[in-house]
């Protein structure tokens, strides 16, 4: 059974690079029948010595998951066979592996202090040396150590990173061989904390393991970690899963997408009335490139998604294909974002429940923009949406993109006084007149034919340019020239 796992630290709100996380994870295990596991990763934040937990980060969490409609299979608040999903509830699990790898000597104690270690670093670094710990306590007798354990002196645990059961390692699924693996490892890493709360290395690699975990999809910012994690599942004896790391997103000025700046949160996109739909179809574009070489022989026969591909979910998890993924960082284009949505758009309100939902969810936009109108029903919205087709970009322009659905034009507006003023006012008298007398008409259908044919009927009686007509028309109708899409 294919299982994966999106495993965010609760540090703050959502962003779109956990996002894109969250919607590979998922497109992966949906497209192969597999599951997908919410994990949180609060060691760090719950610890009783670090304070990053964000207040609210996991409802933040569940619910842009929940917009956007990716549902996970176990997690908070869907219990499964491998819960509980919070590492701060599952410390005696890391505690026991700790344990092992002491005892068969692959860890151990360490009872240096910060200043101690400092001292050391600097040291090591002075002398041209790569390390950054000299390892003292290695050499510290079992006597010696379990004195000091009873006398209460705190200690981490750490791994030996001498004499580790090399194995080959696996190429990651998008970066393909990882050179140098271990040059930038710190000696001897912490996996226990003297708080007794694992680092983020040892919890991960635990859990990965605990919950069945068969492909790690995550940023690709932890791949500097993957030799570590590999090193770990060889001291453990222990099978890794397959890893994919993801590239950075960046911003369209190449600088990379943090949580700092605040406009990547998953619901400033929400706020800004994005479609979730066509938020999933930006994200799953932006690394979903081009074929990665290295990957292997069969991976070249593999088709990426034209890079404006319109998909929805189902249609995502159809097309997604692991090996097709791009290890180049990709930029985030708002200006794709903005094609993608209108076109999502188009397609909700090809159907009627789909229309609906949009008016629904517009209307008291519509309303707080014109509380005066009477125009503002939710039936009267569908049917200016509808006629908006292909040219709203954004639900939230709704109101703005053709204000003369809701209240009068005004004609005194520079744009609309351009318009009038570019026909003869006895033309302009003699249109209106015509096309006011023919609207009238009890009989007239209000369908785009028939107005339409009235007006190029209009066009061939009053023997005036086509032009001309239109321009008179629309001006008294709109006082615009193009609507603002
Ligand atoms: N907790 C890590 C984060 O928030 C995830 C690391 C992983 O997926 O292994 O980025």
């Amino acid at each position: 059974m294919i299982r994966l796992r999106f495993a965010p630290s609760p540090t703050g709100s959502l962003h779109l690079g956990g996002l894109r996380t969250a919607l590979y994870n998922y497109l992966f295990a949906r497209k192969n029948g597999g599951e997908w596991i919410l994990r949180i990763e609060d060691t760090d934040t719950a610890s009783w010595a670090t304070t990053r937990a964000v207040p609210g980060a996991v409802d933040n969490i569940r619910s842009a998951l929940a917009w956007a409609g990716l549902e996970y299979d176990f997690g908070p608040g869907k219990h499964g066979p491998h819960g509980p999903y919070f590492q701060s509830e599952r410390l005696s699990l890391y505690h026991s592996y700790a344990n092992k790898l002491l005892e068969s000597g692959r860890a151990y104690r360490c009872f240096c202090s910060p200043d101690r270690l400092q001292t050391t670093r600097e040291r090591l670094a002075r002398s041209g040396s790569n390390s950054t710990y000299d390892k003292t306590c290695l050499s510290l007798t079992d006597e010696e150590v379990a004195r000091r354990v009873r006398a209460g002196e705190k200690s981490v645990i750490r791994l030996d990173d001498s004499n580790l059961p090399r194995r080959a390692t696996p190429p990651d699924l998008v970066f393909g061989s990882l050179k140098d693996a271990h040059a930038s490892l710190p000696t001897d890493p912490v996996l226990l904390k003297s708080d007794l709360f694992p680092t983020y290395h040892l919890a991960s690699v635990v859990d990965d393991h605990e919950m069945g975990i068969t492909h790690v999809l995550r940023g690709e910012e932890w791949l500097p970690s993957l030799p570590l994690h590999l090193d770990l599942y060889a001291s453990l004896s222990l099978e890794p899963p397959q890893f994919a790391h993801l590239p950075l997103l960046l911003n369209t000025d190449g600088t990379k997408m943090s949580k700092r700046k605040g406009d990547v949160q998953v619901f400033d996109y929400k706020r800004r009335g994005w479609e979730p739909g066509a938020i999933l179809n930006w994200l799953a574009l932006a690394g979903w490139g081009h074929i990665h070489a290295e990957v292997g022989e069969a991976a070249s026969s593999k088709q990426a998604p034209d890079s404006t591909a319109v998909m929805t979910l189902p249609e995502m998890i159809r097309e997604f294909d692991l090996t097709a993924l791009t290890h180049r960082r990709t930029v985030l284009d708002p200006m794709k974002l903005e094609y993608l949505n209108k076109h999502h758009l188009m397609r909700t309100m090809s159907a009627d429940d789909g229309l609906t939902e949009l008016a629904e969810r517009v209307h008291d936009t519509v309303k707080a923009a014109y509380p005066l109108s009477p125009h503002t029903t939710v039936p009267y919205i569908k049917r200016v949406i509808q006629s908006l087709q292909g040219r709203l970009t954004n639900l939230q322009d709704t109101p703005t993109v053709a204000p003369y659905f809701f209240v009068d034009p005004d004609l005194t507006a520079a744009e609309a006084q351009t318009m009038y003023k570019s026909v003869a006012p006895e033309e302009r008298a003699k249109i209106v007149f015509a096309v006011v007398t023919r609207l009238q008409d009890s009989e007239l259908q209000w369908d785009i034919t028939s107005l339409s044919a009235l007006l190029h009927d209009e066009v061939a009686k009053l023997g005036v340019k086509s032009k001309v007509l239109m321009t008179v028309v629309r001006c008294q109708l709109t006082g615009m020239k193009v609507c603002k899409a």
